[in-house]
């Protein structure tokens, strides 16, 4: 079996662009419509030699922003987190800490898997550095700036990554 990554966090932050760039696909929907019920999706990835499985989650898009929804996210998460080997919990810089990203960190905390934090749409991370502090916040370790659409950072975060198989 191959080291199984998940890739978690709200709608909208970015995590199938991620995905497709990790995976070098297009298969993941980027902005699939709203309503539209997924649950896993599975790709394979390749880092340094390195092989890994990509889950990416996430299909159940909320239909309004509504306490109600934020639920099922949650437990997308929950699921993934439960059968990965490291998880990226991506969260959307240009929007700030959301009470959803602040319920998928307390899952993520007590699932006990290594967690790394990516701070997505730093689209240009030497002027957008500030965005990061107020991640800190949601306690699940250091902030790391990516930018999905460009590649910032996806390079340095992969390294990491391998390095835990
Ligand atoms: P998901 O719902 O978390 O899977 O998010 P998607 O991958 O579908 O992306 C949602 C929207 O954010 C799309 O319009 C993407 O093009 C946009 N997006 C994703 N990554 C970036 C990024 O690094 N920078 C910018 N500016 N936009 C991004
Ligand atoms: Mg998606």
């Amino acid at each position: 079996m191959k080291p199984v990554v998940a890739v978690v966090g709200r709608p909208n932050v970015g995590k199938s662009t991620l995905v497709n760039r990790i995976a070098q696909t297009s298969d993941a929907i980027v902005h699939e419509s709203r309503g539209v019920t997924r649950d896993r999706s599975y790709y394979d990835a390749e880092w340094n030699g390195r092989d890994f499985t990509l889950v990416d989650t996430g299909g159940i898009e909320p239909l309004k922003s509504d306490d109600v929804f934020s639920v099922p996210i949650r437990d997308q998460a929950l699921a993934a987190a439960e059968e990965a080997c490291a998880v990226l919990f991506v969260v959307d810089g240009t929007t700030g800490v959301t009470e959803e990203d602040e319920s998928v960190a307390r899952m993520l905390k007590r699932s006990k898997k290594p967690v790394f934090l990516l701070v997505n749409k730093l689209d240009n991370p030497d002027r957008e550095e500030e965005r990061l502090w107020e991640f800190y916040s949601l306690g699940v370790g250091d902030p790391l700036p990516i930018s999905a659409l460009h590649g910032h950072g996806t390079g340095d975060l992969l390294d990491e990554v391998v390095a835990l198989f």
